[in-house]
């Protein structure tokens, strides 16, 4: 296994479009295993495929973030596809590992279902609620390129701009080893 570099904000990678997983082979597997050294490195919640720079869709959430054990392996989503979203939402803030140091208060839906493959290429569904259903949106939202930047007003945009433009990858390490996602 090997750490991957997450792609920061602005980097135009996070607004490429993402593509279907045609199979779920070695290099699929070795990928996800890179994603989620990266994650637990950098103690995030989260980690989505294009944020390491590969444009699979595929997103993995931490054990804990989905109501098991820190200890417990990451989940993994291939080719997710969301559903049932709830009507009732509540507003929260969220960190991402693309913006280091950055909380931003986005509304979401509290509960949901997502169909998806698992790392053996079988389809399974979960319902989450709270914040699993929370990280769920969140990842998904990489997957069709909205960033937590586009949840943002314009002030807040310019503060978030200004600070990640000048900001080195050793700080950015720093912080998201301190913070987290
Ligand atoms: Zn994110």
């Amino acid at each position: 296994m090997s750490l991957l570099k997450i792609v920061r904000f602005p980097s135009p990678v996070l607004r490429q479009p993402t593509q279907e997983v045609k199979a779920v082979d070695r290099d699929i597997r070795r990928l996800v295993e890179d994603m989620m050294e990266t994650m637990c490195d950098v103690n995030g919640a989260g980690l989505a495929a294009i944020q390491v720079g590969s444009l699979h869709r595929i997103f993995i959430i931490e054990a804990l973030a989905a109501g098991g054990e820190k200890t417990d392996v990451p989940l993994v989503f291939i080719n997710p596809v969301l559903s049932n979203l709830s009507t009732e939402t509540d507003v929260r803030d969220e960190g991402c590992l693309s913006f280091p140091g950055v909380f931003i208060s986005v509304k979401r839906s509290l509960k949901l279902q997502l169909s998806a493959l698992d790392i053996d290429g079988k389809p399974f569904t979960v319902d989450a609620e709270n914040f699993f259903a929370r990280a769920i949106q969140h990842e998904h939202d990489h997957l069709v390129n909205k960033l937590l930047y586009d949840h943002a007003g314009p002030i807040k945009r310019q503060m978030i701009k200004r600070k990640l433009d000048k900001m080195t990858d050793e700080e950015a390490m720093d912080i998201l080893r301190t913070y987290g996602d």
